[in-house]
């Protein structure tokens, strides 16, 4: 069943979408001619519900709105249809019936943007009874013209096509939208407007232009649909379609994705039909009363109450609390919590910031948003905490770390799972690095054994010297979201098993997989409290928290992984206060192909190197170095491979390219891409942004003057640069500000040695790909990217310091002796 709709999906999202689309349209089209009138008749409905759910989700699901101003005054646009259809042609009334629909639903609409939620709908909801009761008012008493019979001469064909169009414009509209930049910003007007403002446009500009596509596409629906009906009763409490949308839209929650809501439309169109044709009063009352819950639900937020969450998170949790094998937290709705001094708690004022799913734009949960006065309590939890942990013997450590492997091991589905939901990660990254994290949480264990020091000997007799390791006190670890679990635990575990306490700050963009999720391991695991403290905060809290996690007395080392401008800003900081910082920064790593290649090998190594998790990885091969006689072949196959990587949906298992993870990246890799073409580069695949995905991408005239060669994209961009030899290959690799990790392709091992002992690089890789680490090895970059290594015994340099401590066993002779 689930391959069946890969398979469908894959199809209508496809290159063949096109064939498909044309082909379903032809078929539509024929309907009339084809099918005997009631066959029409249901089709028809099924248009109209289409049409109405594509122009509801345009606006309602993204922005949280629900649009009931377009929907209630959609009915309006019907009445005017019906005054107006003796008199004018077609299609004369449902012109009018859709200029009235949307010229009162605009005003009340553009009145109501700032509203939300049971406000919005109250208003919107209130007005068109007023309205309508005054037409029932107007036709009871002055033209006594209720229960208007309409006699429309209207042949059912063209109103069949009619609809069609409509419903075509509408769904046209909801894909172009949702796939365009307007699209992403009304994603994350749902959840955060300032993110909005960072793709450059005004989110009400935004709003009120599509607020008005949506308005006049339902008031349309409503004109277009109000022939069918031949008897139309103003009295009707609740018009059935409109309350059919709302429920659909409150259950699927649009969010800028159109396929949910018209799927739901489709599916409840058809029963409504069935059953409107069987029991038609009983229907009327029970679509009214399901209306009135939905509405009454409204002050908890229909939205809030998104399909996403009550599916996926509410059916687990309740499992999980029924079985009571985990504790409060997983009980009821999650309210996510910073982990300080061993207790979860809210932030000052319970501020809070969003937590936003890259591939749909929504803000799934809210995370606690700490300030400078909650990081100097979490450092001093950990200052207290830190010599009693510090004093535990290694076995007690080492058990405590090892228990945290097995629950990371046993949560893997849902950490799997969060990282596709708040990074976009696809789901071979996604188990790719829970599955690392296990093995790097068991590695870290064995370190409690290793941070041995020496014995020496000494200039003195009778002296014995003694070269001790211990762990530094307190250790910050700030880490970035594009490999959340990993950067955040090669520092954190270590630094735990090597006797410290840890402040940890996760980068905004993944505070649950880079932060929270980690402490409930750990604490889960029994780390005592303040040993772990994990703190989450705004963008706009970054600063002064990042502050306090260097500067801090207290502190005695900071772990810090991110990009090299903040790596910069940090080491000055640190610099002044004499802390020791480790920094794993940026890259823009050389792929070298030499001559005598494995051609396969090196387009698979380039492929996986460039493209993997859209290319947001500090060792991603953005460089390759081609050798002339190859360069040819490699680009051809490279970008043959490339069309072969299926973009979307990130929890699709197909899925090769997921989401950017965040609108200002993307944002980013754009301009990036932009410059280098405006320059002269050449695309010879890709190119563009789709929604929130970025196309991978293959340039090549990439020169110094472009930005891409020097910054780094961080995004699915790769320069391709054909080489005259492998001299050349080494000169351009090193061209570089950066020097992180680096790879080359050769059928001669031994020449591949040979050439990276001249590549300036922490990390070179013969015949394997740039992208590549192991949880003993010490990982780390020279020049901009880095200051010192994480990883195996490399972690015990950076979070134990050594100490001298020397006996004397005989009695020292000074200078000032007599
Ligand atoms: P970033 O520098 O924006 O942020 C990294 C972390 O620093 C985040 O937790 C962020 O909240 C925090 N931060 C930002 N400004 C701060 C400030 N003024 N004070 C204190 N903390 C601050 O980087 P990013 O966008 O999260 O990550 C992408 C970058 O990380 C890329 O440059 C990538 O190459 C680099 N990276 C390096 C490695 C490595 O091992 N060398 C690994 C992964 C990512």
């Amino acid at each position: 069943m689930r391959r069946l709709w890969y398979r469908i999906q894959r199809g209508l999202r496809g290159r063949r979408a096109w064939i498909w689309a044309g082909a379903l349209l032809l078929a539509l089209a024929l309907l009339p001619f084809v099918a005997p009138a009631y066959y029409v008749a249901f089709g028809l409905a099924l248009l109209a519900d289409v049409a109405l759910a594509s122009a509801w989700a345009l606006f309602s699901g993204p922005t949280r709105y629900l649009s009931l101003a377009a929907a209630a005054f959609y009915g309006t646009g019907a009445y005017v249809t019906a005054l107006t259809g003796a008199r004018l042609g077609w299609p004369g009334p449902v012109l009018a019936g859709a200029a009235a629909g949307a010229l009162l639903s605009l005003p009340v609409g553009l009145l109501a943007l700032r509203l939300r939620g049971p406000y919005f709908a109250i208003l919107t909801f209130g007005l068109s009874e007023l309205v309508r009761h005054t037409v029932i008012w107007y036709e009871s008493n002055v033209t006594g013209t209720v229960g208007r019979v309409l006699v429309l001469p209207l042949e059912r064909r063209t109103l069949y096509w009619g609809l069609l169009v409509i419903a075509v414009a509408a769904v046209a509209c909801a894909i172009l939208l949702a796939r365009s930049r307007w699209g992403l910003a009304l994603a994350a007007i749902g959840g955060d407007e300032e993110r909005a403002e960072v793709l450059g446009v005004r989110p009400i500009g935004v709003k009120v232009a599509v607020f008005a596509l949506s308005a006049a596409l339902m008031s349309a629906t409503g004109a277009a649909i109000a022939p069918r009906w031949t008897y139309l009763d103003p009295h009707i409490a609740f018009n059935p379609l409109i309350s059919f949308q709302v429920i659909i839209m409150a259950l699927l929650g649009g969010a800028g994705r159109p396929a949910g809501p018209v799927v739901g439309a489709l599916a409840l169109g058809v029963l409504s039909e069935i059953f409107l044709l069987q029991f038609r009063y009983l229907y009327m009352i029970v679509l009214g009363s399901v209306l009135i819950l939905v509405v009454l639900g409204l002050p908890q937020g229909i939205m809030g109450w998104r399909a996403e969450e009550r599916t996926e998170d509410l059916g687990r949790r309740l499992r999980w609390a029924i079985a009571r094998r985990i504790p409060r937290r997983f009980a009821m709705r999650r309210q996510y919590q910073l982990f300080i001094g061993g207790e979860w708690q809210d932030a000052t004022d319970g501020r809070t910031f969003p937590d936003v799913n890259p591939a749909t734009g929504e803000t799934f949960t809210r995370i606690p948003a700490a300030d400078a006065a909650t990081a100097r309590r979490a450092v001093e939890a950990a200052e207290r905490a830190r010599t009693e942990w510090g004093e535990l013997q290694p076995a007690v450590r080492a058990g405590i770390v090892l228990k945290a492997a097995q629950i990371w091991e046993r949560r893997h589905e849902d950490l799997e799972r969060m990282l596709t939901t708040e990074t976009g990660a696809v789901r071979a990254k996604a188990g790719f690095e829970v599955g690392y994290c296990t093995e790097l949480i068991r590695q870290a264990a064995s370190l409690t054994y290793q941070a041995s020091g020496e014995v020496a000997p000494s200039n003195v007799s009778g002296k014995v010297n003694y070269f001790m390791r211990k762990p530094v006190g307190v250790v910050s670890v700030i880490s970035p979201w594009n490999f959340p679990y990993i950067l955040t635990l090669r520092a954190v575990a270590p630094a735990l098993a090597l006797g410290n306490a840890v402040v940890l700050k996760p980068s905004e963009e993944t505070p649950l997989a880079g932060g929270l999720l980690v402490g409930e391991v750990f604490e889960e695991a029994g780390v005592p409290p303040g040993v772990l403290n994990v703190l989450t905060c705004a963008r706009a809290e970054v600063q002064e928290v990042g502050e306090v996690m260097v500067t801090h007395p207290a502190v005695g080392v900071v772990s810090f992984t991110g990009s090299t401008a903040t790596g910069r800003a940090l080491a000055e900081q640190a610099g002044r206060h004499l802390k020791r910082i480790v920094l794993e920064l940026g890259g823009k790593s050389p792929l070298i192909v030499l001559e005598d290649a494995d051609l396969d090998l090196a387009v698979n190594a380039a492929a996986f190197g460039g493209f993997f998790h859209q290319g947001q990885i500090c060792m991603a091969a953005t460089r390759i170095l081609v050798e002339h006689s190859l360069a040819d072949a490699f680009a051809s196959q490279l970008v043959e491979k490339l069309g072969t990587l299926k973009m979307g949906d990130p929890s699709d298992p197909q899925t090769a390219i997921g989401p950017i993870t965040s609108p200002t990246q993307l944002e980013k890799i754009r301009s990036h891409v932009d410059d280098a073409v405006a320059k002269g580069a050449k695309v010879l695949t890709g190119g563009r942004a789709r929604g929130p995905y970025f196309e991978p991408t293959l340039l090549t005239g990439v020169t110094p003057e472009m930005r891409c060669y020097h910054e780094e994209t961080f995004g699915p961009v790769v320069a391709l640069t054909s080489v005259k030899n492998a001299d050349e290959a080494v000169r351009l690799a090193n061209d570089t500000a950066y020097g992180l990790s680096a790879a080359i392709i050769t059928g001669d091992p031994k020449r591949g040695l040979a050439l990276a002992e001249r590549i300036q690089s922490g990390i070179v890789h013969v015949n394997d790909s740039t992208v590549h680490d192991e949880p003993h090895a010490p990982f780390g970059g020279i020049k901009s990217s880095g200051l010192g290594r994480h990883g195996g015994r490399a972690a015990i340099e950076a979070f134990t310091e050594i100490r001298w401590v020397s006996v004397q066993t005989e009695r020292r002779h000074y200078p000032f002796d007599r």
